[in-house]
Order: C-alpha cells, then structure tokens, then sequence
C-alpha cells in the first residue's frame, strides 16, 4: 500500500476514533490540529483519552496514545486552530483531509481548502441524537453543494446544542470509515450518511453538485478571512 499522509482535524469527539482507526488502518503518517485540553466531561465521548490526559493538551496526549497504538505509525501534532492563514500550507503533502470540527465555519474552511488543495475531504456533524458524514472528491459535490453557506443568524456548536457521546462515535467511524475507503483507492464520491440513533436508521444519499455552487464554480478562489469569522466565534 502507498505511504498514505492524512490530515485530521479536530482531536475530539469525531477525531479520537477516525485516529485510531486510522493509526492501525492504512496511514503511514498523521498530522493532527487541535488546541484544547482534554476535559474530564469530555471523556465518554472522546475515547482516545483515559483519566491520565485530564488538563492535558489534546494534541500531544492523541500523539502519544497513537505511538502507543501504533509504534510503526509517523505522527506530527500541530497545536493551534485550522485556520485559513495556514490552512492550504498545513494541508500540502497530505492524501486526504478529515474533519472532525466542532463548528460549522472550520467544516466550511476544510472543505473550502481541500477543494483548492485537490484534496479529498472526509466531513461529518453531529448533534444532540444524530448527524450526517460525508466525503467529497475533489472533482464531486462538496459541503457547500449540500448546505450552502454557514448560516449567520444561529450557529450552534456541539458544546452548545449538546451531542450524545455514542452517536459522535458512530459518526467518528463513518468517517474512518470513509477514510479507509479512500487510502485503498475506491471513490465514495459524493456519497452522505444520515444516522438517527432515535429512529435507529443509518440512511445513504448522494449529493448531486450544485449549478450555483460557489465552491464548485470557481467563484471562491481564495480562503478569506472574512468567509469564516464565525470560526473564531466559536
Ligand atoms: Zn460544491
């Protein structure tokens, strides 16, 4: 198998299972952005960290733990936030990006940056009991093809709407899924995963690219600032 580089953004919720996962599945290298600290409340959900971690910074505690998972495996922790300044440099060199955000605007940025990039990207949300996981090639429909634009008036994070850890860790394992599919070559391009825990379903759609979409059009060229200020919001 190809010496395959994956970008992961955001070390929580989402993150801590696409890692290990990804850390005995198929990436030679991972590079990991996060800037928290891991939080006792966060435990249930964000399994990469036991109580040893608590106070700690997320990123250097996953880099240890995936050492330990995987000693064979290259890991390289970035301490800070995806940011459009940096993000098509942190993105270089990298087979696939997956996100793993807790915002809505980061999701936007990723999937802004891995279409310049030419990057596929492996996306996901959840909230409160249910969520919706996505892959786009960069030659497919993308985040902005499915939802437009960050709405401006109401953006809940999950901190703020509340999530149930197990559906962020079937989440989590949609996106490794995804992500194993695409490092052994096969395209789910397009493809999206609905899961309702409430309703017990895991439902899968295509996303068709959108004539008006701005991403898919050209129309964004760059990763402004401004297109994301929620980021720094939330
Ligand atoms: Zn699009």
């Amino acid at each position: 198998m190809e010496a395959h580089r994956v970008l992961v953004v955001g070390a929580g919720g989402l993150g801590s299972p696409v890692l290990r996962a990804l850390a005995k599945s198929g990436a030679a290298h991972i590079t990991v952005i996060d800037d928290d600290l891991v939080d006792e409340s966060n435990l249930h959900r964000q399994t990469l960290y036991g109580r040893e971690d608590v106070g700690r910074s997320k990123i250097e505690r996953a880099a240890a733990n995936l050492r330990e998972l995987a000693p064979e495996l290259s890991v390289e922790p970035v301490d800070g936030r995806f940011v459009p300044s940096t993000a098509l440099e942190l993105l270089k060199g990298h087979s696939l990006v997956v996100e793993g955000a807790d915002n809505l605007a980061t999701k936007f940025l990723v999937a802004d940056a891995a279409h310049l990039g030419a990057v596929p990207a492996v996306q996901a949300g959840a909230i409160r009991w249910g969520g919706w996981a996505f892959c786009a090639l960069p030659d497919s429909a993308c985040l902005r093809c499915l939802f437009e634009d960050i709405p401006r008036d109401r953006i809940e994070t999950c901190a703020e709407a509340g999530v149930v850890g197990p559906v962020v860790g079937v989440l989590g394992g949609l996106e490794a899924a995804f992500a194993i599919r695409l490092l052994r070559g096969e395209r789910p391009a397009g493809e999206l995963w609905h899961y309702d825990a409430l309703k017990g379903s895991l439902r899968k759609t295509f996303v068709r690219r959108r004539s008006d979409c701005p991403l898919c059009t050209g129309e964004i060229k760059d990763l402004r600032m401004e297109r994301y200020t929620a980021a720094c919001a939330a």
